[in-house]
């Protein structure tokens, strides 16, 4: 077994529902083959087991890892590319880079890239929009099984609107799926995620076919956008007579295992048909300012008892750092004026880690460092004399500690990163 010494936070108990920031100036962290066993103030812990090895973190802070609840793997080098809308990006930016992952060897260096950017971030789990080619998303598992990441994953698919090479049909689509799934769902720690890319670049058919293979591939999960950009939602619209959910909805894909990313712009009935069918909206809120989608309304989703977690939406989000996706957060939400949710970094570490992990169904195993829990840690330890390492030692209290660590933590002030107990960075 293994004892972690360091200055532990974390968010069991939902602050969106009155929970408080759990922080312990001085905790011992018991660690049995990737399980907490144990938890207390070091001292009693350590007097029970006085021969266990000891990990001193205690320079740093100890947080839950990270849960990404909407990030593309094949837009890694896609970061960056600024002053355009949604529709604009996409053809211009991001669907060329992702045409290239058609040659596998192009494919095995963004795996790499990827994975490696996930880890050095901090994030423990992911639900990844993974490539439209077979091969890739075969790769990208194979990578993360390799770094022992918990991915969710799937083959992307669209038959229209696209590039012509990205194109599948509804049978390709169906059975490309099953055979992925053959290999990666539910082996270790990587699951199947069904991943039409929008409604707008997706025929009935194909949505049959997701659907199809949403039910044939047991315990499978969905995801796809939704609602981001005003002109995407009139052609849905004009595409399907329907809402932007219905046109999911329909085949029968919203459910407790679906994740929509965006919904910047929900109707209250498609809030309404989320709740009532218990399915999550991964808030990305860089990208949402990088394309100028809009303000996320965080509000009538709490309001509707709509789940929310944090998704970095890379590319078109600004990097893979939970932190400042929650510092995003918490920008838009103060620019909404009194509409705004008001959050402390309470709000924001759950957003980043108990939120994603209850969006995923792996509430019971990760998301805080609770007795019974994986060990899936993030411990941020700054260089000495940085500006984040100045605040944290001047903060007043462990809330405004956190709060400092949203507003100025990177990947590189991240020095230790664990997945099940295995340092996996650092
Ligand atoms: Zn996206």
């Amino acid at each position: 077994m293994t004892l972690y010494r360091a200055q532990v936070m974390d968010t069991p108990d939902d602050p969106f529902r009155g929970g408080e920031l759990r922080a312990d100036a001085d905790a011992g962290v018991l660690v049995d083959d990737g399980m907490i066993v144990e938890r207390g103030s070091y001292a009693d812990v350590r007097r029970e087991h006085p021969g266990e090895t000891v990990v001193d973190l205690r320079s740093g802070l100890l947080l839950p890892g990270f849960v990404d609840t909407h990030v593309h793997h094949p837009q890694v080098r896609a970061i960056g590319a600024l002053g355009m809308p949604l529709l604009e990006w996409l053809d211009r930016y991001a669907l060329p880079e992702e045409a290239r992952l058609a040659d596998i060897a192009y494919a095995r260096e963004i795996a790499d890239e990827f994975t490696a950017a996930l880890v050095d971030s901090g994030t423990t789990t992911a639900l990844v929009f993974g490539s439209h080619f077979a091969p890739a998303v075969d790769l990208l598992f194979q990578k993360a099984t390799e770094l022992g990441l918990r991915i969710t994953c799937g083959l992307v698919v669209g038959d229209r609107m696209l590039r012509p090479e990205l194109h599948t049909t509804a049978q390709r689509a169906y059975d490309e799926a099953l055979e992925l799934a053959g290999r990666w769902h539910q082996e270790g720690r990587t699951r199947y995620a069904v991943t039409p890319r929008f409604s707008l670049s997706c025929t009935d058919e194909l949505l049959d076919a997701c659907s199809a293979a949403k039910n044939d591939i047991e315990g499978s999960w969905f995801t796809s956008h939704i609602n981001e950009n005003p002109a995407e939602i009139t052609k849905v619209r004009e595409l399907f007579g329907c809402s932007y959910l219905d046109s999911y909805d329909r085949h029968g894909l919203v459910g407790p295992h679906s994740v929509f990313a965006h919904n910047v712009h929900p109707t209250d009935t498609e809030l309404k048909l989320l709740a009532a069918t218990g399915a999550s909206v991964a808030h990305c809120p860089t990208s949402n300012a990088a394309l100028g989608s809009g303000l996320f309304p965080l509000d009538r989703h709490l309001s509707s008892g709509v789940r929310v977690a944090l998704g970095s939406d890379v590319g078109a989000g600004t990097g893979f750092s939970l932190f400042k996706e929650g510092l995003q957060a918490y920008f838009l939400q103060q620019l909404r004026g009194p509409e705004g949710v008001p959050m402390t970094s309470a709000h924001l570490l759950h957003l980043a880690t108990a939120a994603g992990a209850d969006a995923l169904g792996l509430r019971d195993q990760v998301g805080d460092l609770e007795v019974g829990k994986r060990f899936d840690a993030v411990w941020l330890d700054p260089p000495p004399g940085t500006p984040l390492a100045i605040g944290l030692r001047y903060a007043d209290g462990p809330s405004d500690a956190l709060a400092k660590a949203f507003a100025l933590a990177t990947p590189h002030d991240v020095r230790g990163v664990w997945v099940d107990g295995e340092r996996v960075k650092g």
